[in-house]
């Protein structure tokens, strides 16, 4: 199966799995914070909590900002994680509708923001696909009111946007090392930021609240969790960054191909990546035209069938039985119209042109029968 998206994992993986395997110290080490600088260079940001999730980074984040009674504006079309995590900190979530290319619409936040921006405090957005938001207009916002900003970025590591590294610019920043992510460490995750109390405190809250104090003793000062990242993953981590850029260019390479042979054809549209942006490419999505749109499931059910490892992204998170119950119905109609539209395509550094070229030639047979029979 040519899956969505998919882990490189190489013999020098393999290696440095291995050897810290042998290391005396499996979890606790040096590696974890070996880790953490190099993400920090990497993105260009001063301090970085490695975890055990992006779940867990973002329930920090959250924590950190001490939500608790407040609202958060996020994003419906997501990971469940993304508002979540805010429930889990006490806060309560508030969905903005989306823009055609999956991300936050910065209007419709700052639309929200001028009606009562009081009791607000902090807002979630989410680099959908690995496409960075507007982030000049959103961090506008953000200082304007005053309220902090979470980048949940868990898609974009080594994305651009105008020369910055997206997950550098918000307070605080979210990636993901789950296999389907850009890098993987098994699970894992970390959290970003140029504010060192920030950070500081999630290292606390990352191990129980508790530091060492001296011979046996210790205090605990917070309320804390296990959300530790092993040394094992660590070593993993470092190396898998140290690949990133490589794999972003296959990725790219994949993703370009796509464009071209999808222009104008009469089945779909695709996102278009603005010029002073770099995507990850963490998916390739297709948004199907409406008139596919009761087909889907038949769509989706032929590529598989085909061996083309399709998924969709997101159900909205308001459709969850959970957040109907806490919520009531909640329509946002950009965020529904993309649900019903769209399919991420195999796009990842594994595959070669000819996949791709697989992919495109069934799923253009795919829609052309389908297209047949509706019209019937
Ligand atoms: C994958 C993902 C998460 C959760 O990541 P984990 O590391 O699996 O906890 C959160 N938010 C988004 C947008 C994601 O894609």
């Amino acid at each position: 199966m040519l899956t969505y998206s998919h882990q490189n994992i190489d013999q020098s993986d393999i290696e440095v799995i291995l050897k810290a395997l042998k290391d005396e110290i499996l979890t606790g080490g040096k590696k974890v914070e070996e880790f953490e600088k190099s993400l920090c260079e990497y993105v260009g940001v001063k301090y970085a909590c490695v975890l055990n999730s992006a779940t867990s980074a973002l329930h920090l984040a959250y924590k950190i900002l001490n939500l608790k009674d407040k609202i958060v504006l996020s994003t419906p079309l997501t990971f469940a994680a993304t508002s979540n995590t805010a429930l889990m900190a006490g806060a309560k979530v508030e969905f903005i509708d989306i823009k055609s290319d999956g991300n936050i619409d910065e209007n419709k936040l700052e639309a929200r923001l001028k009606k009562d921006s009081k009791n607000i405090g902090a807002i979630c957005v989410v680099d959908f696909g690995g496409n960075s938001v507007e982030m000049d207009e959103i961090l506008y916002l953000s200082k304007k009111y005053n309220i902090p900003l979470i980048d949940d970025a868990s898609h974009a590591l080594g994305a651009n946007y105008k020369d910055k590294k997206v997950g550098s610019m918000a307070d605080l920043n979210v990636f993901s090392f789950h296999p389907v992510k850009p890098i993987t460490t098994f699970e894992g995750g970390a959290l970003l930021s140029n504010n060192e109390d920030f950070i500081k405190k999630a290292k606390l809250l990352r191990s129980h609240g508790i530091e060492k104090k001296r011979l046996w003793d210790s205090d605990m000062y917070e309320l804390g969790y296990n959300y530790r990242l092993s040394d094992v993953a660590c070593a993993l981590g470092i190396n898998q960054l140290k690949k990133l850029d490589i794999n972003l260019e296959k990725r790219e390479r994949i993703a370009r191909f796509y464009d071209e042979e999808f222009k104008n054809n009469p089945y779909f549209s695709t996102i278009k990546i603005k010029d002073y942006k770099k995507s990850s490419r963490h998916l390739y999505p297709i948004l199907l035209f409406p008139e596919f749109h009761c087909k889907k499931e038949e769509i989706f059910k032929a590529l598989i069938d085909k061996k083309i490892g399709v998924q969709v992204h997101y159900k909205p998170t308001y459709e969850f039985s959970f957040y109907k119950n806490l919520m009531g119905n909640i329509r946002l109609e950009n965020a529904d119209h993309f649900y019903r539209a769209e399919l991420s395509i195999p796009c990842h550094q594994e595959m070669s042109l000819e996949d791709a070229k697989f992919v495109k030639e069934n799923l253009f047979e795919i829609l052309e029968q389908v297209k047949k029979a509706y019209c019937e």
